[in-house]
C-alpha cells in the first residue's frame, strides 16, 4: 500500500490519519515506542496535533482492525473512557476485542453497501437543507 494521509473528524474533533511508514517510525520514536512491533499509534498531546498512525506494511484486514483500534483511542481520549483510552493489557484487548469484530462485521459486503446507501441520504437531505436556506 502506497502511503497517505486523511483529514477526518471523530465525535467533532479533528484528526489527521497518516498511513506512512517513516513517519510512524518517527512518532514511535518520540513516544519512546519500538517501530518493528507497532503497527499502529494514537497521538493526543494537543487538539492540533491529534494524529493516528498507522503502518502501510499491514494486510488489509489488519489495516482495517489497527485502524479501529486506533479510533476506538480516539473516542476514548475524547469521552474520557478509560478502557478505550487508558492503554494496559486488559483495556488493549477490549479495545482489539471491539476492532476486531466491527473488521469480520465490515468483511460482510451487504453490510458495506447498505451503511454507504443509508449515509449517502443522510448527506443528500443535509445538501437538501442547505439549498433550502437553513
Ligand atoms: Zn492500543
Amino acid at each position: 500500500m502506497r502511503g497517505f494521509e486523511l483529514k477526518v473528524h471523530i465525535l467533532g474533533v479533528p484528526y489527521r490519519i497518516i498511513c506512512n511508514e517513516a513517519k510512524l517510525a518517527e512518532a514511535c520514536e518520540e513516544e519512546g515506542l519500538e517501530a518493528e512491533s507497532t503497527q499502529g499509534l494514537h497521538i493526543a498531546h494537543d487538539f492540533e496535533t491529534r494524529t493516528i498512525y498507522i503502518s502501510p506494511l499491514l494486510s488489509p484486514i489488519q489495516w482495517v482492525q489497527t485502524l479501529f483500534h486506533e479510533v476506538l483511542h480516539a473516542i476514548g481520549n475524547i469521552t474520557g473512557h478509560w478502557r478505550l483510552a487508558h492503554s494496559n493489557k486488559a483495556n488493549e484487548m477490549f479495545v482489539d476485542a471491539i476492532a476486531t469484530g466491527l473488521t469480520s462485521f465490515l468483511l460482510n459486503k451487504n453490510v458495506r453497501k447498505v451503511i454507504e446507501k443509508i449515509l449517502s441520504e443522510e448527506e443528500e437531505d443535509s445538501h437538501e437543507k442547505n439549498l433550502a436556506g437553513d
